[in-house]
């Protein structure tokens, strides 16, 4: 990467966050101009055996010394990024603006936001919706407001994108008291990455950001698909929590409600159910082998049949939420394809979508095993709908939002 001092870009610095439960990641970018100068992970706070790593003007920085907490992660942070060797900036005080990636905003918040203290006690009004998210995102909010002092700080909330959801498609046929009284309702995540792939899909097809109907397939550790009508989401398979809908790495997605009853009956508590869903399910719980697509695609060219069966179970759901969005929308431009597994499986992409030509859905395979291009269309010619890989970046949303909001006030355009 090169050293950008004197640069036109060099103009305003944001710092994009994302703080987890026990790590950071976070990206510095100078804006506009989207460049990225430093990123870095410190993971296992609070564990005693902390590591960083740091990636800065092609210098890289590594450290391991135990972090107790976010507030000594971020103290870390600040460090490596001013480090004069293998850092990125001289002083804290380059950064214009602070972007943070948050989870759960609720029915209120439908856009990125300035963060003040209503805002922050809104999201902590939804720890006990998102309790392994909330609470470390506002950890590293009050952190980062310590840390940098009185500049701008964004919120980008995963649910967002997803409050155009109307009440057919987001509540769940229980008592409707336990959406007035108990928020119980479909709130769906990934919402940055929807919402960025979509807009992008649109600039790649020359048309406006509202008028593009889309079906967008988030395929990562953690899954998702949306249904975008006129640039808005519609419908998303992730619920009132990130288990419901596609098979992901560890996570179950849809199941029959009476396994919960009879997994009860058969004496596992709540803490053990949420353990298999969440963590032993997925790729993982039906291989029995591993919660990686490339793993399993080696396993399975080499004859292991548990190993072919998760990839069928995984590209079969993803097909059956593509048949009921096709439904579900008033026709259709094309599908995206996004996230680890959805950049890079070419032979996911390829269970998912074969034999869907009578949908007008026809793969070019040439296309589709093609790495020249990240961002690219992998249909044919006999196509009625556009397939497109493209990659995602939450960050650069992020810290667009930031910079749009922080820096210029106004409303975000490319990415909101
Ligand atoms: P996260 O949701 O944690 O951000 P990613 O979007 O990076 O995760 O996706 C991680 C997953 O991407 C891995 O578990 C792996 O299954 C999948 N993946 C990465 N590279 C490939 C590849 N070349 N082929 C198939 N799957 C891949």
């Amino acid at each position: 990467m090169e050293k950008i001092e004197n640069s036109e870009f060099d103009a305003v610095k944001i710092l994009v966050l994302n703080c987890g439960s026990s790590s950071i990641k976070y990206r510095l970018y100078a804006m506009p101009g989207n460049l990225d100068i430093a990123h870095g992970q410190i993971e296992r706070i609070g564990d005693g055996d902390s590591q960083a790593s740091q990636l800065a003007n092609g210098q890289e920085l590594a450290v391991r010394r135990p972090i107790s907490d976010h507030q000594a992660g971020l103290e870390l942070l600040a460090e490596m990024l001013t480090d004069p060797e293998q850092g990125a900036i001289k002083n804290l005080t380059e950064i214009s603006a602070c972007g943070h990636r948050v989870v759960h905003g609720g029915e209120a918040i439908s856009g990125s936001v300035l963060i003040d203290t209503d805002l922050e006690a809104l999201i902590e009004d939804y720890f006990d919706l998102a309790p392994l998210h909330n609470p470390p995102n506002l950890m590293g909010i009050r952190a980062a407001k310590q840390m940098l002092g009185d500049i701008p700080q964004v919120a980008c909330f995963d649910t967002a994108f997803h409050q155009s959801l109307p009440k057919k498609a987001y509540l769940y046929a229980l008592p409707y008291d336990l959406y007035a009284d108990l928020r119980i309702r479909r709130y769906g995540f990934h919402g940055t990455s929807h919402r960025y792939v979509s807009r992008r899909a649109a600039i790649l097809m020359g048309k406006g950001k509202y008028n593009v109907n889309l079906i967008t397939c988030h395929l990562g550790n953690g899954c998702s698909v949306a249904a975008i009508q006129a640039g808005k989401s519609v419908d998303t398979s992730m619920g009132m929590t990130p288990l419901e809908g596609l098979v992901m790495g560890t996570r179950t997605g849809d199941l029959d409600p009476g396994i919960t009853f009879y997994l009860c009956r058969k004496g596992y508590a709540e803490k053990e159910l949420s353990r298999l869903f969440n963590k032993k399910s997925g790729l993982l719980g039906i291989s029995g082998l591993s919660n990686d697509v490339r793993d399993l695609e080696i396993k399975a060219n080499n004859g292991d049949s548990r190993a072919e069966l998760a990839l069928e179970i995984f590209a079969y759901r993803v097909r059956k939420f593509i048949g009921a969005y096709l439904a579900v929308l008033d026709g259709v431009d094309g599908i995206v394809f996004t996230g680890g597994i959805g950049e890079n499986g070419g032979r996911m992409r390829e269970r998912i979508l074969s034999g869907l030509q009578h949908l007008g859905i026809d793969l070019d395979q040439k296309k589709n095993y093609s790495t020249t291009e990240p961002e690219r269309e992998i249909q044919n010619g006999k196509s009625i709908l556009k397939i497109f890989i493209i990659p995602t970046n939450e960050e650069f949303a992020i810290a667009n939002d930031t910079y749009q909001l922080g820096i210029l006030g106004r409303k975000p355009t490319l990415t909101n």
